[in-house]
């Protein structure tokens, strides 16, 4: 099968050619483990989810490696407010990670690395980069020497003052070149925790360098598809490959390089530091299911900014309605469906793909057509859209109120309860009580 993607490195749509025939390698990006992820980072997880699943569907062995950052200015800076231990937090926010975008049905990464298991391999690149002269220690720091490197630039296409205000680099009267990046940093007394020993002293990797380092531990220095968000190209993904090509012999780092565009909210990109995000957990919450997030998504091109809205997430959720009403009597065994393979052989054409299942969808519950509904359930299943209902995600305030009321029914106090239970139906559930007071269920309200 012909597979094209368009590759950020020539701005083209090429036809993918795997290193080796029978065993695709791809990185992705993961997130960095100080809280809890936003609609925006969960786009880019279920883009590289449909990926892989595709890729899966046409290769032998696929080798799927998406990192966890928890190395992270913002991971120190949040412990250090919180007075929350280091491990604590970063293992919490990562299981948070994985119960979001399971809800969202993505798969696990073959491979999940974790930035702190690799410092060792950081460091050993850092002082390569050094030998071969592009990189150089400075006041507790070592930097990336970016006029080292002919080809810097090559991936972002900026000129090199957009690279130094894009960069947003810290203008810091030690470094040769305002350019230049920071591959270690030195820890400050407070941060000392924090820190590794290194030939430089106590510090912390840069974040650049922990991509790099991971890719070649995991999957060599060179391999098939690195993906990201658009907003990673320039500077992480930039500096990845300058480190990457410049401190081995091999000058060749990821061959395809994949780029999702942002999830927008009234014409912004959704971010942490917009103060405009949703996260997964809230939508959730609020009602909507996991499969009808993961259609919204795919209603888009990957390569195109989505809007973030009521009315999109309404439609998902009717679509989402009509595929399951033309499933609901299928028993057929799922296939691997060529034309919808084809469709996302092609830049992994999500929209006409949902197209084609509405098509289908439309003509089984017109004729009753038994290859049209085998067609539907097949293409769910390629693209990971598990349509088996979910029970709703009861809200934490929810279940106070609930448990509240629990007590205040014991003490028979029946006001309280009323009024509790009150509160409770405002938020949209209903409490159901059992034979004992203890067996309560808590259920959503269909309004
Ligand atoms: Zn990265």
């Amino acid at each position: 099968m012909q597979i094209y993607l368009t590759n950020s490195l020539s701005k083209q749509k090429e036809i993918f050619k795997p290193i080796d025939l029978d065993h695709v390698t791809i990185y992705a990006c993961g997130p960095t483990v100080y809280d809890r992820p936003h609609l925006g980072n969960a786009r880019s997880a279920v883009v590289y989810d449909v990926l892989f699943r595709f890729l899966k569907s046409v290769y032998k062995n696929v080798t799927y490696a998406r990192n966890i950052t928890d190395v992270d200015d913002k991971i120190i800076a949040a412990c250090l407010s919180s007075g929350i231990e280091f491990k604590e937090l970063t293992e919490k926010t990562t299981s948070q990670y994985h119960e979001d975008m399971q809800a969202l049905n993505c798969l696990l990464p073959t491979r999940e690395p974790k930035a702190t298991e690799y410092i060792q391999q950081m460091i050993e690149m850092i002082q390569a980069l050094i030998e071969r002269g592009h990189a150089y220690e400075v006041e507790g720091h070592v930097l990336f020497s970016v006029k080292s490197f002919s080809e810097y630039g090559k991936l972002s296409n900026r000129s090199r003052d957009e690279m130094i205000a894009g960069a947003r680099v810290e203008i810091a009267p030690f470094k040769n070149d305002p350019a230049d990046f920071v591959l270690w940093k030195p820890s400050s007394e407070k941060e000392f925790a924090f820190g590794f020993d290194s030939p430089w002293g106590r510090g912390r990797p840069g974040w650049h360098i922990e991509c790099s380092a991971m890719t070649r531990a995991i999957l060599g220095d060179n391999f098939d598809i690195h993906g990201g968000g658009a907003d990673l190209m320039f500077p992480h993904h930039e500096n990845e490959i300058a480190q990457s090509e410049c401190s081995s012999d091999h000058n060749h780092f990821a061959n395809y390089w994949v780029h999702n565009g942002f999830l927008m909210v009234d014409g912004e990109k959704m971010s942490k530091s917009l103060g405009n995000f949703k996260t997964v957990k809230q939508v959730l919450e609020e009602g909507e299911e996991g499969c009808v997030i993961r259609y919204f998504y795919l209603t888009t091109h990957y390569r195109k900014p989505i809007d973030f809205n009521q009315k999109a997430i309404k439609d998902a959720g009717k679509t989402v309605a009509k595929f399951r009403q033309a499933l609901a009597k299928f028993n057929g065994e799922i296939v691997v469906d060529e034309e919808f393979q084809g469709y996302l052989a092609d830049d992994l054409n999500t929209p006409l793909y949902l197209a084609k299942m509405h098509e289908y969808a439309s003509k089984y519950l017109r004729d009753g057509d038994a290859i049209a509904q085998l067609k539907l359930a097949s293409a769910c299943d390629l693209i990971g859209l598990d349509l088996t209902e979910q029970e709703a995600v009861v809200p934490e305030e929810v279940r106070n109120l609930a448990e509240l009321r629990n007590k205040a029914r014991l003490k028979k106090n029946w006001k309280l309860a009323d009024e509790l239970r009150a509160k409770i139906v405002a938020l949209g559930f209903e409490v159901m009580d059992g034979k004992s007071s203890e067996e309560m269920e808590i259920v959503k309200l269909n309004r």
